[in-house]
């Protein structure tokens, strides 16, 4: 993964361009099988990765630290 300066001038677009790039790369190739959740818990938890890819909100807090903190989301209440 290239790695880029929070810092260098359009940094954030460039960041957001690559990412819904990605974003719509997964969303068109998941057929939604579902053999990956099968073996996976986080997606097993938060959908297939056609799920995520459709629904992530890069502006979100939430969204952004998902795969940091399942374990803490795992365990709470709201999400159980
Ligand atoms: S659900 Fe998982 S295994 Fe199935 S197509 Fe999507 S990414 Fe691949």
């Amino acid at each position: 993964m290239q790695k880029i300066s929070s810092n260098a001038p359009g940094a954030k677009q460039v960041v957001s361009h690559q990412l819904k790039s990605e974003l719509s790369i997964q969303s068109k190739k998941c057929i939604e099988c579902k053999l990956c959740r099968k073996e996976c818990k986080f997606l097993q938890k938060y959908g297939s990765p056609k799920d995520i890819a459709d629904t992530y909100d890069p502006t979100s807090p939430e969204h952004q630290m998902m795969p940091f903190f399942y374990k803490k989301y795992k365990s709470s209440p709201k999400n159980t």
